[in-house]
């Protein structure tokens, strides 16, 4: 038995989908690696989740931050699994999936085939109303262009230009492809954002011919998949998820989500973690090296709590100033990583009292449609089981500008309502509810690679302190999981060795 000296320790700060993942994955990796390990996770507010947050009113589900985790990045999808909360994946309603844009006041939707940018049907492409000849003609001349030939990063609006055309850029590329982001395309980072475009562009020079062999080989892919499934069933093998049995298959639409709201995959983390390693209303205000030899990290209580790593899994302006001290280097580069805000608003109508919808999950808002809204989405038709049969779901991304203040929820709810009965003639609704995210989102703007390889780079002359989050590698839910959980297995192997 080891003495209690060796048990290691490791403190993660911030409760949201990437501290929580980091911390359940110390502790599993742990358990693999055989080494004692004490994790405790520190979260400044009430509540674990940060942007996740499911609420209910009445019998309809409102999702707060994200709804829905894409499923072609696995990360997120494995992690719910390795939860066992593989039984609670629910698809998209798909066969309703379209998308419009509002444009001159007009709904056009998305010709079928349109994936982010890239046409991949040919009839519907020429016969979408969203776009003009010229705007078309300029679209398929990526057919022919030739690749560029200087490599670096450029921006979204930049690379969208060149390759697709303005036309492309106002009516796709900000509202539907910069507004994953809430980003603006003239300063994203195409390399940190959608890198996909720029292998593509230099594997096979053109979108169009990129996008359609991905998609065959995700075709194959899938079929391959199907056969071993069915050849596994052919065995007798059964469908359990013991290990060795094949997987149960899970409804695989492009999005998916959890039957009960994405906050379940963060309360099973909690719930696995357990009360014990949780200590919330705990803001971490710095990290500095103990007398031992070991970090102390301090709290806005003033206590110093000592640990061998540390995790940060705080946006990159809250880590900015735990670090402020100890590496004022680090801090001032990371203060330099703009964070856009955000809202949502959810408001329920009676369905009897809504005009017939255009169908489809939703509308996406170009900039210069002028409107305070920048995209909305038929909830209940997006997804099963969110409300009852006689009520509409809508939810609606409010604008706010960079560097403005988010309004209050009144605010919000009145511009939602009365963007929603602009638009689409809806009446009052029954009730809303607003969400208000500050600076929630992180903004990958040009030189972000270059900028977060310097951050690392310097934490090496800090060993056992290390970022986590969505504010490096990857802003969504899949890519932050993927970064927390390989942070801490390499931390696991780190502090045995
Ligand atoms: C409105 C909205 C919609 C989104 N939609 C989607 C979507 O549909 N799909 C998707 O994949 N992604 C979506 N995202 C992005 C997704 O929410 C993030 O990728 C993910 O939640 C980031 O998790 P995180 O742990 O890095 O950060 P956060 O969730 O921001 O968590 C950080 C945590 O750190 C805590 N903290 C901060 N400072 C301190 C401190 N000093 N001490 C202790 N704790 C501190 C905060 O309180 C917070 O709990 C959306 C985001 C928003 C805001």
């Amino acid at each position: 038995m080891e003495s209690a000296s060796q048990v290691r320790k490791v403190i993660v700060v911030g409760g949201g989908i990437g501290g929580l993942a980091a911390a359940w994955e110390l502790t599993e990796e742990a358990k693999r690696q055989g080494l004692e390990l004490e994790v405790k996770l520190l979260e400044a507010s009430g509540r674990v989740g940060g942007s996740i947050r499911t609420d209910r009113v009445g019998d309809c589900l409102v999702e707060a931050g994200p709804d829905c985790i894409v499923s072609e990045k696995p990360w997120g999808v494995q992690l719910i699994e390795d939860l066992d909360l593989g039984g609670q994946l629910t698809p998209t309603n798909d066969a309703d999936r379209r998308t419009y844009v509002l444009w001159k006041g007009k709904l056009h939707p998305l010709p079928d085939g349109l994936i982010l940018l890239v046409p991949t049907k040919v009839t519907p492409f020429i016969t979408a109303s969203l776009f003009s000849w010229p705007g078309k003609f300029r679209m398929a001349l990526d057919l022919v262009l030739p690749k560029r030939k200087t490599t670096g990063d450029e921006t979204l609006g930049d690379f969208i230009r060149r390759r697709l055309g303005s036309e492309a850029l106002d009516k796709l590329g900000e509202p539907l492809v910069a507004g994953i982001h809430s980003g603006d395309p003239e300063t994203m980072s195409v390399a940190s954002t959608f890198p996909r475009f720029l292998q593509m562009e230099q594997e096979e020079r053109s979108l169009i011919l990129g996008m359609l062999r991905r998609m065959r080989a995700a075709r194959q892919a899938r079929e391959r998949a199907a056969a071993q499934l069915a050849e596994a069933a052919g065995d007798g093998s059964g469908t359990g998820t013991g290990s060795g049995a094949p997987r149960r298959q899970i409804p695989r639409t492009m999005f998916v989500t959890l039957r009960r709201g994405l906050e379940e995959l963060v309360v099973e983390l909690a719930r696995r973690l357990g009360d014990e390693r949780i200590e919330l209303g705990q803001k971490v205000t710095g990290i500095r090296r103990g007398a031992d030899g070991r970090w102390e990290v301090t709290t806005a209580e003033g206590e110093a709590k000592p640990a061998d790593a540390v995790i940060l899994a705080t946006p990159a302006h809250a880590t900015a100033e735990i670090l402020a001290c100890l590496a004022p280097g680090i801090a001032d580069e990371l203060r330099e990583m703009p964070y856009v805000s955000s809202a949502t608003v959810t408001l329920a109508y009676r369905r009897e009292d809504v005009p017939t919808s255009p169908g489809g999950f939703g509308t996406v808002i170009p900039k210069g449609e002028a409107r305070r809204i920048k995209a909305f989405t038929w909830v209940t038709t997006k997804f099963f089981e969110r409300a009852p049969a006689d009520t509409v779901l809508m939810r609606c991304f409010v604008r706010v500008p960079f560097g403005e203040r988010v309004p209050s929820q009144d605010e919000l709810k009145r511009i939602a309502a009365r963007e929603l009965a602009d638009i689409l003639g809806l009446p009052e609704p029954l009730w809303a509810r607003a969400y208000r995210w500050e600076r929630a989102m992180p903004q990958y703007v040009v030189g972000h690679g270059a900028r977060v390889e310097r951050v690392e780079a310097a934490l090496a002359e800090l060993p056992g302190v290390v970022l986590a989050g969505g504010a490096y590698h990857g802003s969504g839910i899949p890519d932050t999981v993927r970064v927390g959980r390989e942070r801490a297995r390499e931390l696991v192997t780190r502090l045995r060795a």
